[in-house]
């Protein structure tokens, strides 16, 4: 399937990316260190493929926040943008929300629930697994 292309970027612009291919596992996570990385309480991320992404307009800043997973910001506003695991070369997940139109990438279900904050409830029927949707 031939999906149009997906641009995004961060809030200042110095950064911007564009993606192709067919997206993926679009989620919303709780999970502890998205949420030191983004001072939000959930993040929204979607998959694309790895050869279908570039950073087409200047460089983030590249962060390993655990020894198989690095992540990428921009330097002068502090938008997160991608997520990338070693184990899933791959793939690498953007942040739904820096996406110019997220309302494309719908998530599909709730990852790590485990570390979900007991202030922010979920009410809508998606799936949710209490930690990666690969550790059931
Ligand atoms: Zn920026
Ligand atoms: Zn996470």
């Amino acid at each position: 399937m031939n999906e149009p292309v997906a641009e995004g970027g961060c809030l200042c612009g110095a950064v911007r990316y564009r993606a192709s291919g067919a997206s993926g596992h679009p989620t919303l996570c709780h999970c502890r260190s998205c949420r030191r990385a983004s001072g939000a309480p959930v993040v929204a991320w979607v998959t694309f493929p790895r050869g279908a992404f570039a950073f087409v307009k200047g460089t983030p800043v590249r962060y390993r926040s655990s020894p198989p997973v690095l992540r990428s910001f921009c330097g002068a506003c502090g938008t997160p943008l991608t997520y990338e695991h070693a184990d899933f070369p791959d793939g690498v997940d953007v942040t739904t929300a820096s996406l110019d139109d997220p309302e494309r990438f719908p998530p599909a279900d709730h990852t790590w629930t485990s570390h979900r904050l007991s202030w922010l409830p979920l009410s809508d029927p998606l799936p949710r697994f209490p930690r990666s949707r690969h550790e059931l």
